[in-house]
């Protein structure tokens, strides 16, 4: 059989790549490697993607969908005989109503195409992360994405109202509520929302946009202890009324990656702190907001919360502030970096890294570095620990068993906002008990009983 042929038969000839054509893309961020599949279908409309999926099924041929490819869990790979399905024909902004605060998109649109598209109704999608160019509202439905504002917004799933499904039997489930409020039985998108294409494809979102702020204040700031930055959370979160927008830290070891130049930025503050924090607030008046922000550092300060700080005068010192925080492809460079998302109590974090360093040496020798940042507000921490690639295949599961061990304590997350994908899937059990796996088992087999979607990721098969 022709799987080639047989799908152009059905969404047209420039609707489908052949094996030879999908070889020559880049499998995502962060990979040297390319897509490998059968063929890579890119349907204009839902209708198509219900064909291809009811074709495949039919034919047996297991389908995984694809965004942007900026996930870093492995969630979007494919095998030399699947077939995987591209949103990347489906990227119409629909509409935006400016008096519902809503949008309706397809799934494949960027998210800086809607953050853009809603600026120009003074409107927000708040949710934001570094590749926002190339990530598709779709994949990060798919994924339930993170990112840097979740402190004051939440994740994508808080932004969804909405979403339109095709399941694998090509069935369409219409499920674009565009209500705040519907509580008429079970939440249907919810299922969907973070399921990593394993039960159903995202074909287009209702989306909640906010007000768009019209001030930002802005300040990076030096720390004497984890402790102090702890309190500096509930201090800014307490004295900005509801405005804090980001808070994003760094331990010393990144800071000074990240504001190295020439690769780095200049630092705003010395190197010499063990902690840095990044505070943004926004908010709508500019006189009460600058007054209302300076006070709270002023504050913080006179209290011994804080040890420096430098206070963004400009929207390019903003932007600076940004880059620092958000330069993390620096850890690709002199060594291969291990990349971590996990979740853990903020009261745990402080000894839970410092266990961490001094088991390092043990594990994997002291030719390593170790790099950790986070959104603390969210109780999420990036630990990094870049090794020199000829040690990376030995190191990784050493490295895995500290990291994902330290967290069975208290039952940490494996994963905080990247998924699960094929990386995590062997720990899943440290953040869900067997009882939870059993019903996520059960839910895929009802709703994906030939094992289609994205078999094998997250979860295996019963
Ligand atoms: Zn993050």
């Amino acid at each position: 059989m022709d799987i080639v042929k047989e799908l152009r038969a059905l969404i047209g000839a420039s609707g489908v790549l052949d094996a030879a054509e999908v070889a020559t893309r880049s499998a995502g961020a962060f990979r040297p490697d390319t897509l490998k599949a059968a063929a890579l279908a890119r349907p204009r409309t839902t209708e198509e993607v219900a064909a291809v999926l009811r074709w495949c099924r039919a034919q047996g041929i297991s389908v995984v969908t694809q965004g942007g490819l900026t996930g870093l869990v492995h969630g979007g790979d494919a095998q030399p005989d699947q077939v995987i399905l591209s949103l990347e024909n489906m990227r119409a902004i629909e509409g935006i109503d400016p008096v519902q605060r809503i949008a309706t998109v397809q799934a494949g649109v960027t998210l800086q195409s809607l953050q853009e598209a809603a600026d120009t109704h003074a409107l927000a999608f708040p949710l934001d992360l570094g590749a926002r160019g190339t990530a598709t509202l779709g994949g990060m439905a798919a994924t339930n994405a993170g990112g840097n504002r979740v402190i004051r917004y939440g994740m994508t799933r808080d932004m969804i109202l909405g979403l339109e499904v095709v399941l694998a039997d090509g069935t369409v489930v219409s499920s674009l509520n565009s209500l705040i409020k519907n509580n008429t039985g079970y939440d249907l998108k919810q299922l969907f929302i973070g399921s990593e294409g394993t039960l159903g494809v995202i074909t287009r979102l209702l989306l909640r946009l906010r007000e768009k702020p019209l001030t930002t204040n802005m300040a990076f700031i030096g720390l004497d202890s984890f402790d102090s930055m702890a309190r500096l959370l509930k201090h800014m979160d307490r004295s900005l009324g509801g405005t804090l927008s980001a808070f994003e830290v760094m331990w010393q070891d990144f800071y000074k990656l990240v504001s190295t130049p020439p690769r780095g930025k200049t630092p705003p503050i010395p190197q010499d702190y063990p902690f840095y924090v990044l505070v943004e607030s926004q908010g709508a008046d500019r006189e009460l907001d600058d007054q209302r922000f300076n006070n709270a550092i002023e504050s913080a300060y006179e209290a011994g919360i804080v040890a420096d700080a430098a206070i963004a005068q400009s929207e390019a010192d903003c932007q600076g502030f940004w880059t620092l925080r958000d330069s993390v492809e620096l850890v690709l460079e002199g060594g291969a970096p291990i990349i971590f998302d996990i979740s853990l109590p903020i009261g745990e974090m402080d000894n839970y890294i410092n266990r961490l360093k001094s088991a390092l040496p043990e594990a994997i020798g002291s030719d390593h570095r170790l790099f950790v940042l986070g959104h603390l507000g969210d109780g999420n921490l990036h630990v990094i620990v870049q090794v020199p690639p000829a040690d990376y295949p030995l190191a990784r599961p050493r490295v895995e068993a500290l990291v994902y061990g330290g967290l069975s304590g208290f039952r940490g997350s494996v994963s905080a906002e990247h998924g699960i994908g094929l990386e995590k899937k062997p720990w899943l059990s440290i953040s869900r008990s067997s009882e939870e796996i059993k019903l996520m088992k059960m839910v895929k087999k009802i709703l994906d009983c030939d094992n289609v979607l994205n078999p094998g990721k997250l979860i295996d098969s019963m």
